[in-house]
């Protein structure tokens, strides 16, 4: 289907990884600038198959070097509306993935991508064959799309001129379900464009729940579903409502099952310990468990920095992702933390303890007035103790909890010592929590102080020959 072009299209591209030393030159991403907007289009406003570049081609670029990047693809068709055009800019993300020697990450204005020395020495020397390639599978894989052009723009002047009209567009489709709520409607919509990397995966879009890549909000997906039902996005009837407080549908429960292939039978839509959504790795922010004050921190792709409990985005990314139900990390999209319900079954913000200075600022005025300034950021805390230490100074609600596990210590010292169970004291995760053999080794928990010795492991291995266990005389 692909001779006009120097490169091979197929779906099992996606997944492909372009390293540092094999990529010709890297586009937008964490240390440049760019986006992918997608505008539904009057059909005469549309010239089919047109491609635009605005700025210097592929073959002009230097190898090794990164350079801002921008996507605008215009749609029109009978059936196209405004309501696509999230989904159809989705479809860029896997279908630049389909190319062989092309890796696209994220969404938005948070785009990243690579091209392969190994492709351009195959001739891929032009961002014509890219976006031709891209419009030929919106037309074959979405028929409702009848006329697509492209645009792409690699000056860093022009993508500058026109990144706040772009964020407006993203702020807008965002703001639409603001008053619509999961009890208002009958049928969520899940989505499966992840499935290939995650397989047991389960992405459900509902009102107070926007996808965890952040790209496809309840409309989205009804929109997705009314025109393409046998697509990678669908109706989900809510059935019976389980709990409200942790959102758990009957419907939902249903579809995780067969979504992932009977991996998980459960989902709780609005909560972080028990039965949460799954993260495939697509998610804008990673919420990590901070046990050794019982709270929850967030961080998001755009820090670079260390969260307090020494670990970076990428390394709880990727704990995090894989389209598994990982307790004590959980993937989101930027616009959940506006949501009425986020992680209500755990205690809403008064559960939130830390996040990077740029993300709370993004959110700022959508965080309950009365604990705002009681979030830390990398300013107030770089470490578990100065966390500790801002937490109480500023009197946040987690002190509460604090207080409640404190009785329940002092509870149990009354308990006498050989019939205490064989855990360790302290601030300890919720009963229902089962962490991955991994998780405990990055977090250390806090030590008990009812004497003895306290060992903490940070990132350690640790190797046992034989362990010997003794009758207590
Ligand atoms: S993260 Fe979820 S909603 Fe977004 S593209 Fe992937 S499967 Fe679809």
């Amino acid at each position: 289907m692909a001779d006009e072009f120097p490169f091979e299209i197929s779906p099992m591209f996606e997944g492909e990884r372009i390293r540092k030393e094999g990529m010709h030159v890297e586009l937008a991403g964490p240390k440049s600038k760019g986006f992918e907007l997608v505008r539904a289009a009057d059909m005469n406003d549309v010239e089919d198959g047109r491609f635009t570049l605005i700025g210097p081609d592929l073959s002009d670029m230097e190898e090794g070097s990164r350079y801002p990047f921008a996507m605008i693809y215009k749609i029109a068709g009978e059936l196209v509306e405004t309501d696509l055009e999230s989904i159809v800019e989705r479809r860029n993300h896997e279908f630049q993935n389909y190319i062989q020697g092309m890796m696209h990450l994220n969404q938005r204005d948070d785009v990243w991508i690579r091209v392969g020395k190994e492709a351009v020495s195959k001739g891929l020397n032009s961002f014509e064959h890219i976006a031709k390639a891209v419009m030929m599978l919106f037309k074959n894989e979405l028929p409702f799309i009848e006329k697509v052009e492209a645009i792409y723009i690699t000056d860093m002047s022009e993508i500058e001129k026109e990144i706040d009209n772009t964020r407006a567009v993203y702020k807008a489709r965002d703001e639409r379900t603001r008053g619509l709520h999961d009890e208002d409607v009958d049928t969520f919509y899940g989505c499966t464009l992840c499935a290939s990397f995650a397989p047991t995966n389960v992405c459900v879009v509902t009102p107070d729940r926007i996808s965890l890549c952040g790209a496809i909000n309840w409309f989205d997906g009804r929109a997705a579903a009314k025109v393409d039902p046998e697509g990678p996005q669908f109706a989900i009837p809510k059935g019976e409502l389980i709990d409200d407080a942790s959102g758990e549908y009957s419907g939902v429960n249903e579809f995780a099952k067969k979504l992932s292939s009977g991996e998980y039978d459960r989902i709780k839509l609005h909560s972080f310990f028990e039965f949460p959504h799954t993260s495939c790795g697509c998610f804008e922010v990673v919420g990590f468990y901070i046990p050794e004050v019982d709270g929850i921190g967030w961080v998001d792709r755009d820090f670079a920095g260390t969260a307090p409990n020494g670990l970076q985005f990428s390394t709880m990314a990727g704990q995090t992702g894989g389209g598994k139900q990982v307790v004590g990390f959980l993937g989101i999209g930027v616009n959940y933390f506006r949501s009425p319900k986020f992680i209500q079954s755990d205690g809403g913000w008064n559960r939130v303890v830390w996040m990077p200075r740029m993300l709370k600022e993004k959110i700022f005025q959508d965080i309950p007035e009365d604990i705002r300034a009681k979030i830390a950021t990398e300013d107030d805390a770089k470490d578990i103790e100065s966390l500790k230490s801002f937490l109480t100074a500023k009197n946040h609600p987690i002190l509460e909890r604090w207080v409640e596990e404190e009785a329940e210590e002092e509870a149990e010292e009354e308990v006498p010592a050989k019939a205490q169970p064989a855990t360790q004291r302290g601030f300890a995760a919720p009963q229902m929590m089962q962490m991955p053999a991994n998780f405990m080794p990055s977090m250390p928990m806090m030590g008990g102080g009812s004497g003895g010795v306290r060992i903490i492991l940070k990132n350690a291995k640790v190797t046992v020959e034989k362990i010997t266990i003794l009758k207590e005389d």
